[in-house]
């Protein structure tokens, strides 16, 4: 890109104001003063200060977000507030977006960023990402469900899920607590599942999704970037 016009995308100045900064010897390329302001560079490779500021390029993000209730997976929404807006200003990026959804009134982990590629690569079926949701249902868990589950429910309109592990935790007249990891995304999946052996989700809390846990010391709504042990995972 040229020198005046990465300027100006960084809001350096307007094209005149940076035309003089460069002019008046204040933009350095790799340590040399560029007087010319047509010169190709490229921030990711090159160190580009004005004055004593140094010119960011944009990199990528990775944040997870432990998503509450009553917030929705979507970038805008007329409505609701969406998880984008839990992003405090200094940390927001152009394209920030969440990875896959959770229902509004599902919680838990939520990936975002801004690298599309990545994105799209943990939501491919055949990558076969492994989900862990805790769950609450209204009614007894058994046995039975989970031999259900580890054979593929099959929803009433004859979409057939794949095999996915129960592990009951309690199991209770009016509640039960479970795990449950499946490895697709379909539309309200987890609950579909459960009203498939007649049962409701009351709850519901996604704990991982590949090898990425969420972080217990966040709180509901609180978020942090991914460190490098969870980047090299991933990446
Ligand atoms: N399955 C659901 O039913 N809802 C979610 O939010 C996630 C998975």
């Amino acid at each position: 890109m040229r020198l005046d016009k990465l300027l100006e995308e960084k809001k350096i100045g307007s094209k005149r104001k940076v035309k003089t900064l460069i002019r008046s010897k204040q933009v350095t390329v790799d340590g040399q003063i560029i007087l010319n302001e047509n010169l190709n560079v490229d921030a990711t490779l090159q160190e580009i200060y004005v004055g004593d500021q140094k010119i960011q390029h944009e990199s990528h993000v990775y944040y997870m977000l432990n998503k509450p209730k009553g917030v929705v997976t979507a970038v805008k929404d007329a409505q609701h507030q969406t998880v984008i807006e839990l992003i405090h200003p200094s940390d927001q990026r152009a394209g920030l977006y969440p990875i896959g959804r959770l229902d509004r009134d599902t919680e838990g982990l939520l990936l975002m960023t801004n690298n599309g590629q990545l994105g799209y690569q943990l939501l491919l079926p055949h990558k076969k990402v492994t989900k862990r949701y805790e769950v609450r249902v209204n009614e007894p868990l058994t046995a039975q469900d989970r031999i259900i589950f580890a054979h593929g429910i099959v929803f009433s309109d004859g979409n057939r899920c794949k095999p996915a592990k129960l592990e009951i935790l309690t199991s209770e007249k009016n509640e039960s607590h479970a795990y449950l990891d499946i490895t697709e995304g379909k539309f309200h999946q987890v609950k579909k599942m459960f009203l498939s052996v007649g049962k409701k989700v009351v709850y519901l809390k996604r704990l991982s999704m590949g090898p990425i846990q969420l972080d217990t010391d966040l709180d509901l709504g609180e978020y942090r970037p991914l460190n490098q042990a969870e980047l090299q995972m991933l990446l």
